[in-house]
């Protein structure tokens, strides 16, 4: 498993890093700029060399991904707006390429009701000029892609569903510098409930059928404060949301999940992740990981959820309200449609869409 965090070293790179290493984290997630302002910290080559060193020289921590600025939004329709957002994306682009960071996560913005359909174009310009201007990654370090991260859904935010995701990467071609990062709370405030096995599986479909299981690259592992189809992105403590340790284990512990960096975004004390916080995300994790056991690879994954699916759904029923019940028998339901579809469908109509 690979537990991670996102860290402040006080806006210094090496002094992140080494928060990280002290509270046990093995990925990291950083702001290289102060998040709600748009001056760009400057960062000149021998301080992102110094970092690239400094990764080496802490082999526990494995993987660095930034966060994009919370107000870059590409979905504006304010022209200096939406400049200034192309312009900090690409400036963040710029320093984790030089970093050699494994990825960018961004928040997309919002349409503010103007509607999907009429921003998708603007977005994909905004993501191809970053790609092409940001200063490219050194030599001898893999590219850094921009991660497009599921929002919770209030007020016409882009990316409220996996499908606007897919539909932004086809709008760039398919660029392969485009990846997923998925907010286990933000997906449980847009209404999709995942704490069954069944009802993970049923994501993981439509992981495979929208945006693609190979694009997937992080995921970023909240409770949540608010109910499931809350709307709202506001993260907790794990343990201390509507979701629970047990509502996480079938998705952190999905043979598809498990291995890839879960970076913690929880409050902590108000400082953010702590220690304790890495040990009770390794415990959901191998409590999730049981409920998969004697899964001998992703594939056969599908049989166990045939085989456990009754148990789990009864369990459902048996321990929440009569309207719950509901939602997880048609979750089940369609699960059970979807399955014969998405099993035959997915690699094909992947395959069609790149053609
Ligand atoms: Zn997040």
């Amino acid at each position: 498993m690979n537990i991670g965090a996102h860290v402040r070293g006080g806006g210094k790179l090496v002094p992140s890093l080494e928060a990280g290493v002290e509270i046990g984290a093995t990925s990291i997630q950083v702001f290289v700029q102060s998040p709600r302002m748009w001056k760009p910290s400057q960062y000149a080559p021998e301080v992102l060399a110094a970092y690239r060193e400094a990764q080496a020289a802490h082999p526990s921590v494995r993987q660095t991904f930034c966060h994009a600025t919370y107000l870059i939004n590409l979905a504006s329709a304010d022209r200096e707006l939406y400049e200034k957002s192309v312009a900090c994306l690409t400036s963040n682009l710029s320093v984790a390429r030089g970093m050699a960071a494994s990825g960018v996560v961004l928040h997309v913005g919002s349409h503010k009701g103007a509607g999907f359909d009429e921003v998708i174009k603007q977005i994909a310009e905004a993501f191809e000029r970053a790609l092409e201007d940001a200063t490219p990654t050194p030599d001898g370090w893999p590219d850094c892609p921009i991660l497009i991260e599921n929002a919770a859904g209030a007020g016409g935010t882009v990316g409220r569903s996996l499908e606007e995701i897919a539909a932004l990467i086809d709008a760039c071609g398919g660029d392969e510098r485009l990846g997923l990062c998925i907010d286990t709370q933000h997906l449980w405030a847009s209404g999709v409930d995942y704490s069954s096995v069944v009802g993970t599986q049923s994501l993981m479909d439509d992981v495979a059928s929208s945006v693609g299981v190979e694009r997937l690259a992080c995921l970023h592992l909240n409770d949540s404060k608010i109910e499931l189809g809350g709307n709202r992105d506001r993260h907790a403590n794990i343990g201390e949301g509507t979701i629970g340790p047990q509502g996480l284990a079938p998705l952190v512990g999905h043979p598809l999940i498990r291995e890839l960096p879960l970076l913690l975004e929880v409050p902590g004390d108000g400082d953010g992740p702590r220690a304790r916080d890495v040990i009770a995300a390794r415990q959901v994790v191998a409590t999730g990981v049981a409920l998969y056991e004697g899964v001998a690879s992703p594939t056969s994954v599908r049989k166990v959820v045939r085989a456990v699916k009754v148990t789990t759904a009864t369990k459902v029923a048996a321990t929440t309200k009569a309207t719950k019940a509901t939602k997880a028998t048609k979750v089940a339901a369609t699960t059970k449609v979807n399955k014969s579809a998405t099993t035959t469908k997915s690699t094909p109509a992947k395959k069609a869409k790149k053609s």
